[in-house]
């Protein structure tokens, strides 16, 4: 039987327990839906919503409630709502691993070769 994992509660499910989204390479959406039911919202919900995604600068067209620490609970003050976008980027996907994939991407758009060796294009600790 095919699983996924849910990119929101970390559980393998099965792959009915998943919405159909033809935009990924397997045709599941990223979060089960479960958790599309409780952690998505309507704007109107929720006036306060910012317009744009403080991750990703991209219009909020499509909010998600995130908890900031995952290993805390669903508190006022550990939730952040941030794009569908940026969720599905950070997946589980550590700080390191997120700001070294960064830095290659933009190294690599600098000085190609040297990304490629693994060396730093520009200083980060700048
Ligand atoms: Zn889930």
């Amino acid at each position: 039987m095919q699983t996924k994992q849910c990119k929101l509660c970390y559980e393998d499910k099965p792959a009915e327990a998943f919405s159909k989204d033809t935009r990924l390479a397997d045709g599941l959406a990223p979060y089960c839906k479960e958790c599309k039911k409780a952690r998505y919202y309507r704007r109107s919900d929720m006036p306060d919503t910012p317009d744009l995604c403080p991750a990703l600068h991209i219009p909020l067209t499509d909010p998600v409630k995130v908890k900031i620490n995952k290993n805390k609970g669903w508190t006022e003050d550990n939730i952040m709502i941030l794009s569908s976008r940026a969720v599905e980027l950070k997946a589980d996907a550590t700080l390191s691993e997120i700001v070294w994939l960064g830095e290659f991407y933009r190294d690599l758009s600098l000085n190609k070769e040297k990304a490629l060796k693994g060396e730093k294009v520009l200083d980060s600790s700048l």
